[in-house]
């Protein structure tokens, strides 16, 4: 075992602190990973407040993580010290049902392990990336292609894959015209890598407040959602639209801007379930459907994708100090777009 430095939640809705945690030896598969950057998800946020149920304390928040392989086990083969690598939400999964054969361990029919708030195969809590090092095995981990920098390459572990695997399932592409409900960490990302598939991109955010970043970041059209004529004026008009939102969408209103066969798919969850007429959905046999992050194979596709295209993160580089305020921040949705921790200041 070895003792690193970490940033933890004590209990719930208490404020993060300095602290120490335990990583276990590097076994046989594992890949001892020195953590450079950590991005902060807002899903953090709700687990380091319970907002989704109750969680394991002390809670070491952190699925984006990007940092540099400094030990392996003798088994590894796919890593060697020195490589570039990175971290997202998932850990360990079954490795047996019919979803972890096809790579989609991000739906483990046998449950996954959460790199942080979860118990892994040897019964220990698991802690997540504010920390100095993570022990993963190595068939979690990814490789960070050389052309993208490890501080703006940590927020693609969750909020670039979550927005990449609905883009490449429902075929983003030339031709085809995406809108990005909600212009934040998640909404910045759709932008960037539907832009670079090719497709034509609109952002619907509830006011013109960042329509400059909108356009800067690759959107080709920009709406607010607050104002009646747009839906108006876009009705049938997408392929497909991403909502990265959380707070409660008017669906039907949402579904009437997709064209016959369109899918409008949800990244973000509201805490409330939604009451919708299923006409909405009837008439132009369209698709509501949701999505969460993506399978290891995926992530590194998606790593590999946005090196190609030189797309990173729009971030705000911040000292683990700073965490907790970055959290109200974070809720109050004053970032653009991504606050990254310097784990060296941990
Ligand atoms: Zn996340
Ligand atoms: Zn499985």
């Amino acid at each position: 075992m070895t003792t690193v430095a970490a940033y933890a939640a004590p209990a719930a809705k208490a404020p993060l602190e300095r602290t120490t945690i335990e990583r276990r030896a590097v076994g046989e598969f594992d890949v001892l990973i020195d953590i450079e950057f950590a991005g902060i998800c807002h899903s953090d946020i709700h687990q380091a407040r319970e907002g989704w149920g109750t969680a394991i304390f002390p809670m070491v928040p952190g699925h984006e993580i990007a940092g540099v392989v400094s030990e392996v086990g003798p088994g590894v083969t796919k890593y060697a010290v020195g490589d570039r690598v990175g971290v997202g939400c998932l850990v360990d999964s079954c490795r047996a049902c019919e979803n972890c054969l096809k790579g989609l361990e991000q739906y483990c029919l046998g449950g996954n392990v959460g790199t942080y708030n979860a118990v892994g195969k040897d019964g220990e809590p698991t802690y997540g990336g504010y920390s100095q090092k993570i022990v993963v095995d190595e068939n979690f981990v990814v490789r960070i292609p050389d052309g993208l920098s490890l501080d703006v390459a940590a927020p693609l572990l969750c909020a670039g894959i979550t927005t990449y695997s609905p883009l490449r399932h429902w075929n983003a592409g030339p031709g085809k015209k995406v809108a990005v409900v909600g212009l934040g960490g998640l909404g910045h990302m759709a932008v960037k890598i539907a832009h670079a598939m090719g497709s034509e991109v609109t952002v619907l955010s509830q006011s013109l407040r960042k329509k400059d970043d909108g356009l800067k970041l690759g959107a080709d059209h920009y709406y607010a959602t607050s104002d009646p004529k747009t839906f108006e004026e876009l009705a049938g008009t997408f392929d497909l639209i991403i909502s990265t939102v959380s707070a409660p969408l008017d669906f039907g209103a949402f579904l009437s801007l997709l064209r016959t066969d369109g899918a409008l798919v949800n990244v973000g969850a509201p805490e409330e379930p939604i009451s919708l007429n299923l006409f909405s959905v009837i008439a132009g046999r369209k698709t509501l459907a949701g999505s969460g992050i993506g399978g290891i194979r995926e992530t590194q596709e998606m790593l590999d994708f946005c090196a190609e295209h030189g797309i990173g993160a729009e971030i705000e580089l911040i000292s683990a100090a700073e965490i907790n305020e970055a959290y109200e921040r974070v809720l109050a949705s004053d970032v653009r777009y991504r606050f990254v921790i310097d784990t060296a200041t941990i």
